[in-house]
């Protein structure tokens, strides 16, 4: 077998060959660049996912009369100083994705860029309506779910290290001082 150069009319420039194709090759082209969802569509993908992405609070879009010119995520635009530069970071988001699919929006949700500027956004709600810290921080939260028992034994242990660390103390000496102490009946727990 000698190599078979025998041009192919199959690679020869697009441009050249449509006119056999006429319009409806033309029309189909343009839709396959360009898959534009309608705005009831879009509406639809905000309710349904929010559960799993909180979609209500981040997908936006560009209007073009009744269909989606473009998506866009609000928290990755509005957080872009805090995201620029990470792993696998992505500008589609910010300045609007061509690419109106389910797969997208889910892929955007899940990316780490995306739970980066989330986590500031809600952080930055939090603040600006006041919440505790509790309302956001997992450590905090979860010192919500202490018994009175166990936040006074947490106290207790943290006065001991904020006294250790205020006199310039070895932390090897925290075991002797929480031994005298539970000599003493203080009740600091394990
Ligand atoms: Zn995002």
């Amino acid at each position: 077998m000698s190599g078979r150069k025998r041009p192919s009319a199959r690679t020869a420039s697009p441009s050249s060959s449509s006119s056999s194709y006429g319009s409806s090759s033309s029309s189909y082209e343009a839709k396959k660049r360009k898959r534009q969802i309608s705005l009831s569509t879009f509406k639809n993908w905000k309710s349904k996912y929010d559960e799993e992405l909180q979609t209500l609070t981040w997908l936006d879009c560009d209007r073009d009369k009744g269909e989606v010119d473009a998506l866009w995520c609000s928290a990755c635009r509005a957080y872009k100083g805090a995201i620029y530069g990470m792993k696998n970071y992505s500008e589609a988001w910010i300045a609007g994705s061509q690419n109106q699919r389910v797969s997208n929006v889910v892929d955007h949700g899940n990316s780490e860029q995306h739970k980066v500027a989330m986590c500031r956004y809600r952080q930055a709600q939090a603040k600006s309506s006041s919440q505790p810290v509790t309302s956001y921080a997992p450590i905090a939260k979860s010192l919500l779910n202490l018994g009175d028992t166990d936040k006074a034994r947490l106290r207790r242990k943290f006065d001991i290290c904020y006294m250790m660390a205020k006199e310039g103390m070895a932390f090897e000496k925290f075991a002797a001082i929480y031994e005298l102490e539970q000599r003493h009946d203080v009740e600091l727990g394990t």
